[in-house]
């Protein structure tokens, strides 16, 4: 699941991408995931709107459109935004051939083949031809729910195989209606360790279960949670609000140092998350405890070992990150 580094990592991409081209319409593929408006509207609105700001929030990608309106994707499992370059076209055939695989697999896509696309990416890449080969062999490019169409030629693709993923359209004066229940950023300077540990002290769950808690801080997930965890050698178990002020500390540098790194890395590539050119966030080798049970710990070489709580699995060091009384 992309949590703030990969959305982040998807933001700055598109941020030099696609700000001033305009969409000139979208399709929808799977009408669930646009999660408000109605389709029609939603189609409507979307229809010859410049693309004027990105940003990101917790884990939601912002993007500002011309007239005041605001469109929000959230990736959820596995969803993932690519571009292609002019030269493509959309082959919605299987939607009459096979209903049924077509509920799952979306359109496929072709090179038109007249049209050299080397020099068409519309970005200023160096090494551009081999980008698009990796978008080529993609088979996520299998699950297209949603395309946009843009006035220069180029598609962006939201591509989701699980179908978990949303976008929504929004008056932009709405924002904090559309994000509402978001918690702190925890890249901003608001953010203090003093304001942390208020939010600690009012919680009795494990840790590990506050960190992924939306509302308590915004675009921590399984991984960045149980990393920043390793971090101050806080077992993931431990009550939210028994830690000693000398740990919220720790936390709160094993936080912002988690992300900070995970963001110059391109973010974590463990399943399907994808950057904007279809390739893989190298940050997975940066990764000390997240999916690496049995592997030894980086620190002190005992083997991570993994518990679920609130139905996630949590990779820690038991020697590390031992379980103190309370
Ligand atoms: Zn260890």
């Amino acid at each position: 699941m992309p949590e703030l580094p990969e959305v982040e990592h998807t933001a700055r991409q598109l941020r030099v991408t696609i700000i001033g081209a305009t969409i000139s319409e979208a399709q929808v593929f799977w009408e669930r995931t646009i999660g408000y408006p109605a389709l029609p509207v939603f189609l409507a609105q979307v229809a010859g709107r410049q693309i004027e700001g990105i940003r990101r929030r917790g884990k939601f990608l912002l993007l500002d459109l011309s007239g005041e309106l605001l469109m929000t994707i959230h990736r959820r499992m596995t969803g993932n935004l690519l571009i292609l370059p002019p030269g493509w076209k959309v082959d919605t055939s299987l939607r009459q051939s096979d209903p049924l695989a077509w509920s799952t697999r979306g359109p496929a896509f072709s090179k038109i083949p007249t049209v050299s696309v080397g020099d068409q990416l519309g970005t200023s890449s160096s090494n551009g031809s081999a980008r698009l080969l990796s978008i080529v062999d993609d088979p996520l490019l299998a699950y297209c729910r949603v395309c946009f169409y843009f006035a220069d030629r180029r598609f962006l693709l939201f591509t989701d195989p699980r179908k978990f993923g949303r976008i929504e359209l929004w008056p932009r004066e709405l924002e904090r209606e559309a994000l509402k229940g978001l918690g702190p950023e925890p890249l901003d300077e608001a953010f203090t360790v003093e304001e942390f540990m208020k939010l600690l002290a009012l919680r009795k769950s494990a840790i590990k279960q506050a960190l992924l808690n939306q509302e308590m801080i915004a675009g921590l997930g399984n991984i960045y949670a149980d990393e920043a965890l390793f971090y101050a050698a806080i077992h993931p178990r431990r009550r939210a609000n028994s830690l000693s002020p000398a740990e919220v500390r720790l936390l709160h540098e094993g936080i912002v140092s988690v992300l900070t790194s995970a963001i110059e890395h391109g973010g974590t590539s463990f399943n399907d998350y994808r950057d904007l050119w279809g390739e893989a966030g190298e940050n997975y080798d940066h990764v000390c405890v997240y999916h690496r049970t049995g592997e030894p710990c980086v620190r002190c070489g005992s083997p991570i070992e993994h518990v679920t709580i609130a139905q996630r699995s949590s990779h820690f060091c038991p020697n590390c990150q031992k379980l103190t009384l309370e």
